[in-house]
């Protein structure tokens, strides 16, 4: 089986209001750090199924730089190979460029529709560049292109998120990844008062993550995971392999690695990373468990967890949360409902599978 490749380039214009990610914004760096990623790429011997640019904003770096460093993987036929966008950071010409470049798949962070939810979020882009950047994108010939939207953000009602999936469901997109808003601490947002008190309650953040299920799906956008939706075969295959547990390299300040049943990330520090000959390597945990894959499948809603993997107790708490709609059970799996993604922290408690 192939491993996942995720590169992460830590560059952004400005820091997004909410955002914890690590990245930096001074763009002189790119140069160095795409030959310390070359370097770093350039030692791994196995081949790759996916490989995922993420950030960050990696369309920061020129088609060229992204040309260097995908020479320097050893890619597997049929691969997978993603770049996150921001709308704002791409042109026309930029996108056909990184095409042949063979980056096969896009996910733009458009966040929502909503001028004034973008404004709040600290985005740079509006709504209209987002349209026309998707709707460019597939004109140079990409078919596989993700949105990323925010449920719960400041501001945000029932009727503009709707506004924003109406709009989404006009465009060329496969994918969509819906993740709510969540107040990382140490962030713009988490010290304003004002945004903070505009976020949406508990009771209309439910109501809004199952409007926005029932209206993706309304789209043929099929939910595979919890924040996760795509037309028929267009799930990313990437980040399935992290559902599954399945291992991967990464590579670039603040990536995860899960390899030879190790989990370990590369410190958050630029500067060692174009310096080093080897990217740093700091061990987090074993990775692997039976209960860590079981953690991971409950994510994905359309595999969930076999039931003949469950333990006799375990499988007599699914059967009680199927009786309360918070999941369901087909072809002898037990899987989230849309109510259940809801709550699935207290459920993996309750199913007793923490790792
Ligand atoms: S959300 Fe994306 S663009 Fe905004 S600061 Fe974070 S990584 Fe950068």
């Amino acid at each position: 089986m192939f491993k996942g490749l995720y590169i992460h380039v830590p560059f952004c214009i400005k820091k997004c209001r909410y955002c914890d990610f690590y990245s930096v914004t001074d763009l002189s760096l790119a140069e160095k750090y795409t030959k310390a990623a070359v370097r770093n790429i350039s030692q791994i011997t196995d081949k790759f199924d996916t490989v995922y640019f993420g950030g960050g904003t990696p369309s920061l770096l020129s088609a060229e730089q992204i040309s260097e460093i995908l020479s320097a993987v050893k890619i597997a036929p049929n691969a997978e190979i993603s770049m996150e966008c921001n709308p704002n950071s791409v042109t026309e010409n930029y996108l056909k460029e990184i095409y042949s470049a063979g980056i096969n798949r896009l996910s733009f962070g458009v966040q929502s529709f909503c001028d004034t939810e973008l404004k709040m979020l600290g985005r740079l882009h509006t709504a209209e560049e987002a349209i026309a950047a998707i709707n460019s994108a597939h004109s140079v010939g990409f078919e596989n292109i993700s949105a990323d939207i925010m449920l719960a953000v400041s501001g945000q009602t029932k009727e503009s998120l709707r506004q924003s999936l109406d709009v989404l469901g006009t465009l060329p997109l496969t994918h969509v990844s819906a993740y709510m808003l969540k107040v990382e601490e140490g962030t713009p947002l988490s010290r304003d008062k004002r945004l903070l008190s505009e976020i949406p309650d508990e009771d209309s953040t439910a109501e809004m993550y199952l409007l926005a299920v029932r209206k993706l799906e309304s789209m043929d956008f099929e939910q595979y995971e919890i924040s996760n939706f795509a037309k028929k075969n267009f799930e990313c295959r990437h980040n399935l392999k992290y559902w599954r547990c399945e291992e991967y390299y990464g590579i670039g300040p603040a990536a995860h690695s899960f390899v030879n049943g190790e989990r370990y990330c590369c410190p958050k520090n630029i500067a060692d990373f174009i310096s080093a000959e080897v990217q740093g390597k700091v061990t987090l945990e074993n990775g692997g468990s039976e209960s860590e894959k079981a953690m991971l499948s409950l994510r994905l809603t359309k595999e969930g967890i076999a039931a003949e993997k469950m333990s006799a107790e375990t499988a007599k708490n699914a059967e009680i949360l199927v009786q309360k709609g918070l999941m369901k059970k087909e072809q002898d799996s037990f899987k989230l409902t849309p109510e259940g993604c809801l709550v699935s922290n207290q459920i993996i408690i309750f199913l007793g599978i923490m790792p």
